[in-house]
């Protein structure tokens, strides 16, 4: 009877987390998603603790160690989890999801490896093989995913690279697929599967540490890619279909992402891995024709109040600022006095996939204002103004005309091309990438400076007392 309830359970936590995957594509059913995923979790946890206390006979009393320090593994992890989601910033979710993407990893990596320790002779060599490539996959995340959060953190610089780094790169590469083959071959063994997890390691942190700059979505979402093909070949490896379906789930999910945002960036995935492109640091950037001109806050309000169409382009500073409530309100005062407002969102504006979708559902923005780069970027040219929030590299106009320039070729947002650009930022920063933007210097553009926050409440103001 216990056995048949833990397949089942096992069933329906894939299937919650399929649904739950579904749900996650729109922002109108996300939150219910991410609730039904995360109860696919908790029903595939209480199977494993099941299965656990159905192969735990009392004759094999360190089989109840191994209950006990699960519980407790599961206990701190709960706990640890519980407070960093709560107390986590907007701003500091990437540097997150990277830890996470990097513990995923690292589990299956852990999988893999006590499956080598206790392999035997009579092993399948196939199994074997699915268990080192998984553990190989799973430690390259756990390693890079910890390079890129503190690239993410700001405690590395962006890109560290030295002469026939690709070169080395690919010999690492090369001897850890050599141990992975003398590991399957010997079945095993301690000295051979320690060597190999060094090498796997070793090659997560060389493979990340020169990528940078406007890279960094493309890898972030490829460890996530990473972390759910290792989960799901140590799921195989152990045999255990929920862990199979929920490592697909991921690994799909993640290389849908990570070619989107390789296409967003219009880089192959190759290109971003091996040219060292993506490092602003790098790049040379000649004399910029124009000047910046700025204008007040209020000012630009009422312009807005009496133009005809807005087009709001949300950046990264918007989440600094946490002004999306700020700007919902002046969303709504333009809107009754008939202005068309839309909102334009390029894929990789902020520090994560989906970041403004995020900040602007979580200040009740209506889905219908808002709008994906490949179905707006033509409205630009016939709009009165853009207005740019906390946004730099996704409007840089370089990204057209400069060869030089590390975002050369990424799509960007035409808000250069509307008949007025206001700019809303605090001072002289550059973006992501690490390069001027063109769009700051143009005839058409004002910088509006100050924080987002108290810009726009000057904004709101400002519109609120033409209505008075
Ligand atoms: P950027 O990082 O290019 O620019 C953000 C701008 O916001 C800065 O120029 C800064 O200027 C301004 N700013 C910061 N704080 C505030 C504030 N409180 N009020 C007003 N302005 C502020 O942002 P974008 O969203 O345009 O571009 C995203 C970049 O991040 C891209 O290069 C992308 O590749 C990269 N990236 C994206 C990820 C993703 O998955 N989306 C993940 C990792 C990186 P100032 O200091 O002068 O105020």
């Amino acid at each position: 009877m216990l056995s048949l309830l833990i397949e089942l359970s096992g069933f329906a936590a894939a299937l919650l987390f399929i649904l739950g995957l579904k749900r996650m594509s729109s922002p109108a059913t996300a939150l219910r998603g991410i609730v039904l995923a995360g109860v696919g979790m908790l029903v595939a946890v209480l199977a494993a603790f099941g299965y656990l206390a159905q192969v735990t006979p009392l004759a094999r009393p360190h089989l109840l160690t191994n209950l006990g320090l699960a519980l407790l593994a599961l206990a701190l992890g709960t706990a640890w989890a519980w407070r960093s989601g709560r107390r986590v910033e907007v701003t500091a979710m990437p540097q997150m999801v990277a830890l996470y993407n990097g513990m995923g990893g690292g589990a299956a990596a852990a999988v893999g490896a006590v499956a080598l320790v206790s392999a035997h002779p009579q092993d399948n060599a196939l199994h074997l093989a699915v268990t080192v490539l998984g553990a190989l996959i799973g430690s390259v995340s756990l390693s890079g995913s910890v390079i890129a959060w503190a690239k993410l953190d700001g405690r590395l610089d962006s890109a560290w690279r030295f002469k026939g780094q690709s070169v080395f790169n690919g010999a690492v590469f090369l001897a850890t697929l050599v141990l992975a083959a003398l590991v399957v071959a010997g079945h095993g063994g301690g000295a051979l599967a320690a060597a190999f997890f060094v090498g796997t390691l070793a090659f997560g942190v060389l493979m990340t540490l020169p990528i940078g700059g406007a890279d960094m979505p493309v890898v972030i979402s490829l460890y996530n890619a990473f972390t759910g093909l290792a989960v799901g070949l140590e799921g195989f490896a152990l045999q255990n279909p929920a862990l199979m379906i929920a490592g697909m789930v991921v690994g799909s999910a993640g290389t849908l992402l990570t070619v989107l945002m390789a296409r967003a960036m219009n880089r192959s995935l190759a290109n971003v891995l091996f040219s060292n492109f993506g490092d602003g640091a790098a790049a040379a950037q000649g004399e910029i024709a124009g000047r910046l001109t700025s204008v007040g806050a209020s000012d630009a309000g009422v312009a807005m109040r009496y133009a005809s169409s807005v087009i709001i382009v949300p950046g990264y500073g918007l989440a600094v600022a946490q002004a999306q409530g700020r700007l919902y309100e002046l969303v709504k005062l333009l809107q009754a006095a008939d202005v068309d407002v839309k909102f334009a969102i390029h894929p990789v504006a902020g520090r994560m996939p989906g970041h403004m979708n995020v900040l602007l559902a979580e200040a009740g923005v209506p889905y219908d204002l808002i709008f994906d780069m490949e179905d707006i970027n033509d409205a630009f040219a016939s709009t009165d103004v853009a207005l740019v929030i906390g946004a730099n590299d996704v409007v840089n106009p370089a990204a057209r005309t400069d060869k030089a320039s590390p975002i050369y070729g990424m799509p960007i947002l035409n808000a250069d091309q509307a008949r007025q650009v206001y700019v809303i930022k605090r001072g002289q920063g550059k973006g992501y990438a690490g390069v001027e933007n063109l769009l700051f210097y143009g005839d058409n553009c004002d910088m509006v400076y100050g924080d987002a926050q108290a810009v726009l409440t000057q904004m709101v103001q400002a519109v609120k007392d033409l209505a008075a």
